[in-house]
């Protein structure tokens, strides 16, 4: 069988018998892939998949710049940022470079988990409050506090009741689905706003309000129009700060917009980065304004043995090169908005697709069995994705309903490659899954 896992069917009960059961791999039946080269992915028995999930690999899978900085940096020299050396400060300062100029000190570490733990604990040293407001429905991340605030239902029902008493939400902004929708949804910031300040009389004054700046992890959302305008406005009014999760949706995927929080026309006081900056790499980093950096004194110093270090900071600037220079913001944009206008004409032929959600190379669409009560298809859409495995496209659903498509691949994808996985997609659609 095509999906067979390669020429050594035990590695999955291997893998099964040694790896935590909850480090899941996608598909009952995965295909064995030992193979990446753009946005392409090839099995063992030498099939190939496209890859519409895979943000990680940021500049296409197997880039050749990559390996080679890779392997010239770790002959020369590997080691933690107590030294000194020039990449740390030339990488510092080419990130830096793509933020508005009050956000202008790094800290660097491994993950998004890492660095989301960080922006919390930075607002916590800054202000010194322990309460943060988070918005519902996200993943943030597997550490204490990343974990903490996120309450997506997706993988745990519980979430929301679940939360350590300093977490507080407010109703994911969602104008599709949520309980405004349309042009109703101008009513969730300044709801945000009133929770915000509820809290704060309420003697629970916020250290930070924390949300991705568009709403990846529910599919691709796009919040409201001022939504981020309103909220940073009152929490900082009420003393707090505004952190950006931009982990996935930052760094040129959106295509128009380098960064999510530019889509809002607003500037956060921390913004946490990782996954697509380092194209696979493991790195993670935290910007922020000095006055808030230094506040990080009052827990000690600040130390990461391998964030920063000489071969992350070569990495991470071979792939601001590489996205600079080849031009993957700009692709992002132009290949995501031919790949939306084809997603967009399925709405109105098949009733299942209920809508497109997203920019540039970040979309979402969404599944629903009725276009009036919103109900989410998501056997279907596990279904769907499983069938379009067989039809050589790699694909995942997302949200807390798991039916959203997740559409995010490396920043490099063509339009032919676009072109294939909507003719896939029609396919299943037309002819069932
Ligand atoms: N924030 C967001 C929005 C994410 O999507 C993720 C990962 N899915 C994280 C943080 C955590 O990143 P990591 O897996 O690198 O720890």
């Amino acid at each position: 069988s095509p999906l067979a896992n390669g020429a050594d069917d035990r590695l999955l009960d291997r893998r099964e018998a040694v790896v935590a059961g909850v480090q899941e791999h996608y598909y009952a039946s995965p295909p064995r892939i030992e193979r990446g080269w753009r946005e392409y992915l090839a099995d063992v028995e030498g099939r190939v998949y496209l890859d519409m999930v895979n943000n990680v690999a940021s500049v296409g899978h197997a880039h050749p710049r990559i390996a080679e900085a890779l392997t010239r940096q770790s002959r020369l020299l590997n080691t933690n940022s107590r030294f000194q050396y020039a990449a740390i400060t030339r990488y510092g300062e080419r990130l830096a470079e793509t933020l508005p100029d009050e956000l202008d000190t790094v800290f660097f570490v491994n993950s998004g988990s890492e660095a989301v733990d960080l922006a919390i604990r930075l607002a916590l040293a800054a202000t010194g409050r322990r309460d943060v407001v988070a918005m519902a429905e996200a993943y943030h991340g597997w550490t204490y506090a990343s974990d903490a605030v996120s309450t997506s239902i997706a993988d745990n029902p519980d979430a929301l009741q679940t939360r350590p008493d300093w977490v507080h939400t407010v109703e994911a902004a969602n104008a599709y689905r949520g309980r405004h929708r349309g042009p109703d949804a101008a009513a969730y910031a300044p709801e945000a706003a009133e929770r915000l300040r509820a809290l704060a009389a309420g003697g629970h004054a916020p250290a930070a309000f924390l949300s991705e700046t568009f709403y990846g992890n529910a599919g691709g959302v796009q919040l409201p129009d001022g939504y981020l305008r309103e909220v940073y406005a009152t929490v900082r009014d009420l003393g707090g700060l505004a952190i950006a999760d931009e982990v996935q949706v930052g760094f040129g995927r959106l295509g128009s917009w380098f960064w999510g929080f530019q889509q809002q026309g607003v500037v956060p006081d921390i913004v946490a980065v990782a996954k697509s900056i380092g194209a696979g790499f493991p790195l993670g980093a935290v910007i922020t304004r000095r006055e808030i950096a230094d506040r990080y004194r009052t827990q000690g110093y600040f130390f990461s043995s391998t964030g920063g270090s000489p071969l992350s900071s070569v990495v991470g600037l071979t792939v601001l090169d590489v996205i600079q220079e080849e031009g993957l913001q700009e692709n992002a944009r132009v290949v995501g908005a031919h790949l939306k206008r084809r997603l967009e004409a399925l709405v109105s032929r098949h009733p299942l697709v209920g809508t497109v959600h997203g920019q540039g190379l970040y979309l979402g669409l969404e599944f629903v069995r009725d276009s009036t009560t919103l109900e989410p298809a998501r056997e279907e859409t596990a279904a769907i994705c499983d069938r379009l495995l067989e039809l050589g496209v790699i694909m995942q659903p997302t949200g807390d309903h798991q039916n959203v498509l997740k559409i995010k691949p490396p920043l490099c994808l063509s339009q032919d490659s676009a072109d294939y996985f909507v003719d896939m997609l029609e396919r299943v659609l037309e002819t069932g899954w």
